[in-house]
């Protein structure tokens, strides 16, 4: 059994009138993140971490940007198929961890619901998703409400 670990980190801009998607949940809150896709940085620090892992580059290199196939794009389905280029190389997910640092709203509440999403689509049960949420104590970008940022690790393994 090999393991390789994979970090992700993500930030979106937060403005208002904008829908707000994370871990795949919509949130009720009177600003969103703002991106090309649906700006769910939750979702995009977990696909870079899993990218990682696998030595695969990162999100911006399969899903630019640039692309306009990806404007509006369900980061679900981008996540999906980071998977998928995962497990084409043998790799299954062991677990993942993360970390949301949001100024407001709480988000802890949509935990359970934001694992059981992310463990469907990485082929995990939901106890192997952590999720986890801090304040930057009002300093910086985040302690402003101008944006969020996401953490994440990833462990991989593969019978080899
Ligand atoms: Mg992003």
């Amino acid at each position: 059994m090999s393991f390789r670990v994979g970090f992700g980190y993500d930030v979106h801009q937060l403005q208002e009138a904008q829908d707000f998607w994370l871990g795949g949940v919509q949130l009720e809150h009177y600003k969103g993140a703002v991106g090309h896709s649906d700006a769910d940085a939750l979702l995009h620090a977990i696909t870079d971490a899993i990218l990682g892992a696998a030595n695969l580059g990162d999100i911006g290199s399969h899903f630019p940007d640039t692309d306009p196939q990806f404007k509006g794009a369900d980061s679900k389905v981008l996540l999906r198929e980071a998977m998928r280029l995962v497990s084409e190389k043998g790799f299954a997910v062991a677990n993942v961890d993360s970390t949301i640092c949001l100024e407001a709203p709480k988000v802890m509440k949509h935990a359970p619901q934001m694992s059981q999403i992310i463990a469907e689509l990485l082929g995990v049960d939901a106890e192997c998703i952590s999720i986890k949420a801090t304040t930057s104590e009002k300093m910086g970008f985040v302690g402003r409400e101008d944006g969020i940022a996401v953490y994440a690790v990833a462990l991989i393994h593969r019978n080899l």
